[in-house]
């Protein structure tokens, strides 16, 4: 027997999933349906585009002005279909056994439904503090959306203190995650023939020195793995190269080379020190000796992502929130990203919450069991009352 409230929820999942709202692709038609919903029920809303114009965030919030406020967010965009298996149509939801079935059911339109079908609820609560509801985009390729969300936050002086971003946890309180950085370095030196090496700059040499650099830093990095680290997997910040392109022959002294690599940062402070040592290197080793030979070699990195991690916290009010609500007392930290990182460091207490299995995430025939659902319904139902005035008596 599903409650009403999860009856409710599964209606507007299943117009939710029927937006195919796919990474970089235009969301605005499911913002103008969740704004025109939230303005029904009370809410006050605000859309903002990104530099093209064809995607949207939305910022809805209910209950006082103000600062203080405990966000609930969600990013709109789902990963792409084609290439999969599917038993059903992933854009039209399918309700078989105990499960939902639709490509975002579990990441992550789940939340938003439940979300969203608590609104009306919320709306007649007399709130303490505000609450307000977080609609991003293109999640899935860097948190674009929230990055934008986060700055116009900081810019119009809007300062929540809580965040619970509703990412698949199976609902169990998540308080930490790895940062996700990425990154291309481009080595240019100057070609010639293979025979006299010294004549050229070789960009696969200076490219290989870089990486073995870059190795060094990772293994000191294993031995300055804080108490913090002790619960991922490995415990410490780790460095990867992945890809290296450069070169045109055998005999040809290669002038370009290009080096892909990442790194998964405990703390914000790891990364920074990674970069700061690369760059010293770079600028004061590799770069004078290119440049002797070839004054106008270079070496450029670009970032490709700079996904920050959630980093665990002493003291965590969202996390006490989520505990007392969901009943889990024992919180977690995870393998995968999430926007989390970036209300963080607007010095929010943010904890990563949220209905169905990372598992089902961006696998074909995703789905979210209905007990899911009905466990972060229970978990915002709770919410709503702790947000709420007590009674003058
Ligand atoms: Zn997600």
């Amino acid at each position: 027997m599903k409650s009403e409230v999860a009856e409710s929820a599964i209606e507007i999942l299943k117009q939710l999933i029927a937006f195919p709202t796919v990474s970089a692709e235009d969301n605005r038609a499911l913002i103008a349906f969740a704004a025109e919903y939230l303005e029904a029920a009370g809410a006050r809303t605000t859309i903002t585009l990104d530099p093209t114009s064809t995607k949207a965030n939305l910022f809805a919030t209910l209950g006082p002005e103000g600062n203080g406020g405990i966000v609930l967010s969600g990013h709109t965009d789902v990963v792409p279909a084609p290439d999969q298996e599917w038993t059903s149509d992933p854009f039209l939801l399918q309700e078989r056994g105990d499960a939902l079935y639709g490509r975002g059911t579990c990441d992550m339109k789940g939340f938003i439904a439940a979300v969203l079908a608590m609104v009306p609820y919320y709306a007649e609560l007399d709130l303490a503090r505000p609450l307000h509801i977080a609609l991003t985009y293109d999640e899935e390729t860097g948190c674009l959306g929230a990055r934008q969300l986060v700055q116009e936050l900081k810019r119009d002086g809007i300062e929540p203190a809580l965040a619970i971003i509703g990412e698949p946890t199976e609902m169990r309180v998540i308080e930490g995650h790895k940062g996700c950085y990425e990154y291309t370095t481009y080595f240019q030196g100057t070609d010639g023939h293979g025979s006299d090496p010294d004549k050229g700059v070789n960009s696969i040499h200076y490219a290989t020195k870089f990486i073995a650099r870059l190795l060094e830093i990772g293994e000191d990095l294993k031995g300055r793995a804080g108490p913090d680290s002790a619960r991922y997997s490995p415990p410490w910040t780790t460095v990867q190269v992945g890809q290296i392109h450069g070169g045109i022959a055998r005999n040809v002294i290669a002038r370009d080379c290009e080096v892909e690599w990442e790194m998964r940062p405990v703390r914000v402070k790891d990364g920074e020190d990674v970069k700061t040592a690369l760059n010293e290197y770079c600028d004061t080793v590799l770069l004078p000796q290119m440049q002797a030979v070839y004054p106008d070699a270079k070496i450029e990195t670009e970032v490709i992502g700079e996904v920050a991690g959630l980093e665990v916290m002493p003291e965590n009010e969202a996390r006490e929130i989520a505990v007392a609500l969901t009943g889990n007392a024992e919180t977690d930290v995870v393998s995968f990203g999430t926007e989390a990182g970036l209300f963080q460091a607007l010095d929010m207490a943010v904890v990563v919450c949220g209905p169905g299995s990372i598992r089902q995430a961006h696998q074909p025939d995703e789905f979210l069991e209905i007990d899911q659902l009905e466990a972060c319904l229970s978990m915002l139902t709770g919410l709503g009352a702790s947000l709420t005035k007590p009674a003058r008596t």
